[in-house]
């Protein structure tokens, strides 16, 4: 099974504050995978660390007001590109990103309030059809 990881779940500091989201179930679920670590928002281009950005409206907008829309998109089209060449089975993506986020985001005000929908790099693996979950929602896995 190949299964493409949020890099801030496996311990890589490509988190906006510097930081990592290391997700010891993750690494777990992954052992016998191939893997492939990807985080959008450093593919495209983005610093660590780097202000926080939500979804607002369909743009991808940092807290100091700032678009950053077109790196994220760019990002997200570059990471795409190398999952396709790579035919991943799943995408195991950090929840509630702007980028990665999966079911439930922030929603635009930096608050902290949720509001249904995806990240901008999970809704285009998902128009890709290519499977995307969160280290919340790990598939059983049926092979062991
Ligand atoms: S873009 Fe995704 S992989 Fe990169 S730090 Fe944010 S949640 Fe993690």
């Amino acid at each position: 099974m190949t299964v493409a990881v949020s890099a801030c779940l496996l311990g890589e500091r490509c988190k906006w504050d510097g930081g990592d989201n290391r997700s010891e179930a993750v690494i777990r679920f992954c052992e016998g995978c191939r893997v492939i670590p990807v985080c959008p928002e450093v593919a495209g281009g983005l610093p660590v660390p780097r202000l926080p950005a939500e979804l607002r409206g369909g743009e991808v907008i940092r807290r100091d007001g700032v678009s950053v829309d077109a790196a994220f998109r760019a990002g997200a089209a570059r990471c795409l590109a190398l999952l396709e060449a790579e035919s991943v089975d799943l995408a195991i993506l950090k929840a509630r990103s702007p980028s990665c986020g999966s079911g439930q985001i922030y929603d635009g005000s930096f608050s902290g309030r949720l509001v249904p929908g995806d990240g901008v790099f999970a809704a285009l693996l998902r128009g890709r059809g290519i499977p995307v979950t969160d280290e919340e929602h790990l598939p059983v896995k049926t092979d062991e």
